[in-house]
């Protein structure tokens, strides 16, 4: 078990900057994401935790101790591939038994460990099998086994489910959140899904272009996003912004969009220039009353739910609404927003004004 810091860590690779000044812990026994686009340096950042990579500059802390020049094998720390490699001559038992044998634990401890780990991942009755012949999901507990067997202090995974098929991936996605709420430990998971880290995940990291873009509980990056790209990066379909250049006096709740008032939180602290009202789709009320209009321009069945595409003056609008609810191509309707659930960005920086 193991708390992790990093703090102010950077990595350049020649003269590009891959990994920018970057501070964030992760607390002991969470299961801790660290999301976003591909290229964006989650990979790099995991490995300097791991100490497959050497950070640049900054420190890296595994429960209070810095070891960002250690090697990853005085880490005590375990690594799952994505390809997870198994060694193809031994049976299941001897590839998780392996890292045990190698230290010279004395054979029947190790057997009472093997046993104990296959257990705990559903896996006993194929311990003597060679591991060619098994599926995707076997060959993923196998090395799940394999990692868990010297009790690291900390697990690191990259993307360890990208090559299973969605169904499977789901199933098996469920199975090591809850390998993870049995054991305890800390785990550290690299994903570009904005889904599997939302369910997955304790707090997720979401980066982008190198840097963190935010940091928190799942429901908080989701509900509360830093800026523009979390709130368009996370939730399908993403945030609705509406631009438009406006300005708000301190402690204004209302801004106007096309000469209607629409009510934003009374929290914000004034802005000027270039805006964008944000808004999930789900929080876009189809209103024949409210004066901000649109026009129906398409709607995409979902089963419960249906996607509603509105063109308004500000661009188009989605909004998530009941499929039971009556909405047809043409419609012209109004729409409402609740001020709660708006959040509004500079347009420029891309910062939510709080
Ligand atoms: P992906 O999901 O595609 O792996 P990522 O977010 O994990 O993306 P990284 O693998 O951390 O991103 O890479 C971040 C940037 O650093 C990329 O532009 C990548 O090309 C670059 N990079 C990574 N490793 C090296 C290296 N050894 N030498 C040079 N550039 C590298």
């Amino acid at each position: 078990m193991a708390q992790i810091r990093i703090e102010n860590v950077r990595k350049d690779f020649g003269s590009f900057n891959a990994v920018k000044s970057s501070t964030f812990t992760i607390e002991d026994g969470e299961f801790f994401m660290l999301l976003g686009p591909s290229g964006c340096g989650k990979t790099t950042t995991l490995r300097m935790m791991a100490g497959l990579e050497l950070p640049t500059s900054g420190e890296i802390y595994i429960d209070g101790e810095e070891v960002g020049m250690k090697p990853a094998s005085q880490r005590d720390i375990a690594f799952v591939f994505q390809m997870f490699a198994l060694y193809p001559h031994m049976n299941v038992g001897k590839n998780i038994s392996y890292p045990l044998r190698s230290q010279g634990m004395p054979s029947a401890q190790v057997k009472k460990k093997v046993g104990e780990i296959a257990e705990i991942l559903g896996i006993t009755d194929i311990l003597n099998k060679p591991v060619g012949g098994l599926s995707g999901g076997d060959r993923q507990r196998v090395a799940l086994g394999r990692a868990i067997v010297r009790d690291p202090k900390a697990f690191f995974m990259d993307e360890p489910l990208g090559a299973l098929d969605a169904e499977f991936r789901e199933h098996m996605s469920e199975e090591l959140r809850a390998l993870h709420d049995r054991m305890n430990a800390t785990t550290v998971y690299v994903t570009h899904d904005q889904l599997e880290a939302m369910q997955m995940g304790d707090k997720i990291v979401v980066m982008n272009h190198g840097s963190v873009e935010q940091f928190g509980v799942p429901q908080d990056i989701y509900d509360w996003p830093a800026t523009k790209f979390v709130a368009q990066f996370i939730g399908s379909p993403s945030m609705n912004f509406l631009d438009f250049n406006g300005m708000i006096g301190k402690g204004g709740n209302e801004v106007s969009l096309n000469d209607v008032a629409l009510n934003i939180p009374k929290s914000i602290d004034g802005a000027n220039g270039a805006l964008s009202f944000g808004v999930r789709p789900e929080h876009v009320r189809l209103d024949d009353a409210a004066a901000y209009r649109g026009r129906v321009k398409a709607t995409e069945y979902l089963g419960t739910t249906q996607i509603v595409t509105l063109e308004t003056a500000n661009g188009d609008v989605k909004a998530r609404v009941a499929s039971s609810d009556a909405v047809n191509v043409g419609d012209q309707t109004g729409l409402s927003f609740d001020a709660r659930t708006i959040t509004l960005f500079d347009a420029e920086t891309g910062q939510a004004l709080r």
